[in-house]
């Protein structure tokens, strides 16, 4: 993103302050269509008044919205779930403009993001306490969960429509009131979003939109009227939000960046494992939290395995997401496309093979921000490309003698977010889930992504905090307990 002052025929990207859409009075960036290099939006950073507007309006629409009942608030998601249907094909279309992603990868976001909104529909059973009858003589206890107050989600670029989804359906069937701050790299998906959930009947105040980056997250962690920060996004920034949220006495859940690993055992049934690979390492341009990025090749599969992947890598059709033969998009922008290039240089320097060059490409040299299936053999697992994120399509080969060695390989990394195993051995699988250091396990399964029960749980460097997104976790964080003790004597 670049700064401008320039109004140039670009679309608007509002906030919404108490159920209404606002123009900001902030200074605006210019927004690039990643597929085409060419500028589709301006986008606003909210100024500090605006943000203080919106987290009031937050705290003023709380009262109302914790006691109107849980049914009537899941009411409201059930007209939600019913209108971001009806509007699929807008949000597909909105995903590829801003993000890049390919036609099957932005319906399947969407898909994910709208189970996300079942799964708060849930919310009068899920929200359900315990009861224990005579804890004592003429004593009973019992638990209920009780909302919070201002709830804050902080997200990421890869994910414009799904990530907003794990956070703000929930809060809200919980009966807290919520301040969205997209990534400033792909707001209007959001605007959207949130523009239907007020169709839905939400009333003013319970759903709030900014706009910026580091400066409007500042204001929103330090503002002593919110009471939880929900964060998904690079490790740096999640650590940073973390600590500052915690020291500023909220709860806390910061999702971090990921260096995935994908064990291939030598009895792997190899065209499966080449098309799992395939899509883990280089699906949504390998922009990906649960995107495979290393492959740790087990004995004598390493010769094969790499031949496949580099055929299937030359066969994969990168181009314009918005076309119906692109398998691969394009990079989110032309800053990280730098940085992913460079990646491939500093390999080259550390001495990987470079399998398949993806700088090459037609596509890396033509408009837009385009990178090419690469795919680096005999990576050193202590080389900075085995072990920074690099969030591309990058595939980087590490081989080792046995399955051991490829666990040790895991296990020194200092992300945790996900790692799969190919086999057709169950002993081998069961071996590999009980030692792996990592918090989402795939057997023969290239992105091990929980469904929206399950919680989004990352271990080490890619996860800040106690309770993960989704799943009970998510119910545990934007509730809090009352815990009862009552005497009737009989
Ligand atoms: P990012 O960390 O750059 O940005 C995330 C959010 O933080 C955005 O809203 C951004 O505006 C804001 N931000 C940026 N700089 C900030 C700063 N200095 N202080 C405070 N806030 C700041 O991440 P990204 O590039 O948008 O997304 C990609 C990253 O997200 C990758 O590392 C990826 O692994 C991670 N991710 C993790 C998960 C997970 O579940 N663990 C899921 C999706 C993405």
């Amino acid at each position: 993103m670049s700064t401008s002052t320039t109004a140039v025929d670009l679309k608007f990207c509002p906030l919404f302050i108490n159920g209404k859409a606002v123009i900001s009075r902030g200074p605006k960036d210019i927004q690039y269509n990643p597929a085409t290099g060419e500028p589709v939006a301006e986008i606003p950073r909210s100024t500090p008044e605006e943000i203080s507007d919106a987290v009031q309006a937050a705290q003023a629409a709380f009262p109302a919205w914790s006691k109107t009942p849980v049914i009537q608030r899941c009411k409201i998601l059930f007209k939600y779930r019913q209108l971001l249907e009806e509007h699929a094909q807008e949000f597909v279309d909105l995903i590829i403009e801003e993000n890049g992603k390919t036609i099957e990868e932005a319906r399947g976001s969407f898909d994910r993001g709208i189970e996300c909104v079942e799964f708060a529909c849930g919310a009068p059973t899920l929200m359900m306490g315990e009861t224990v009858d005579r804890v004592g003589r003429d004593v009973d206890g019992w638990s209920t969960r009780n909302p919070i107050g201002v709830c804050v989600g902080i997200t990421p670029f890869n994910f414009p429509f799904m990530v907003p989804m794990w956070m703000f359906p929930m809060a809200i069937a919980c009966g807290n009131t919520f301040v969205l701050k997209p990534s400033d790299k792909v707001p209007r998906t959001a605007v959207r979003m949130v523009e239907l959930a007020y169709e839905a009947g939400l009333p003013a105040g319970v759903l709030n939109l900014v706009h910026g980056a580091k400066e409007a997250v500042d204001c929103l962690l330090t503002d002593p009227r919110v009471k939880a920060v929900s964060f998904v996004g690079s490790s740096a920034i999640a650590k940073y939000i973390y600590q500052t949220a915690a020291s500023n006495g909220k709860r806390v859940q910061a999702l971090g960046g990921a260096k995935n690993h994908t064990v291939v055992l030598p009895d792997a049934e190899m065209k499966a494992t080449v098309s799992a690979i395939m899509g883990s390492g280089f699906g949504c341009a390998g922009e990906r939290c649960l995107a495979t990025s290393v492959v740790v090749a087990v004995g004598e599969v390493a010769d094969p395995l790499v031949k496949e992947l580099v055929r299937a890598a030359d066969n994969l059709n990168v181009g314009a997401g918005c076309e119906t033969r692109t398998q691969m998009g394009p990079i989110i922008t032309e800053e990280s496309r730098k940085r992913i290039l460079s990646y491939i240089d500093t390999a080259e320097k550390e001495g990987a093979v470079l399998a398949r060059d993806g700088r090459k490409d037609p596509v890396s040299k033509g408009k837009g921000f385009f990178v090419g299936p690469t795919i680096l053999d005999k990576v050193n697992p202590n080389s900075r490309v085995a072990k920074d994120e690099i969030f591309g399509p990058v595939l980087s080969i590490v081989r080792v003698k046995d399955a051991k060695e490829a666990l040790d390989v895991i296990g020194k990394s200092e992300y945790g977010n996900a790692a799969s195993v190919f086999t057709r051995s169950g002993g081998a699988a069961r071996e590999f889930t009980q030692n792996v250091t990592a918090g989402m396990v795939g057997i023969n399964v290239g992105v091990p992504a929980p469904v929206a029960f399950f919680s989004f749980s990352g271990w080490k460097g890619s996860f800040f905090g106690d309770l993960h997104a989704l799943g009970k976790d998510a119910v545990h964080f934007y509730t809090e307990q009352r815990v009862v003790t009552c005497r009737w004597p009989e």
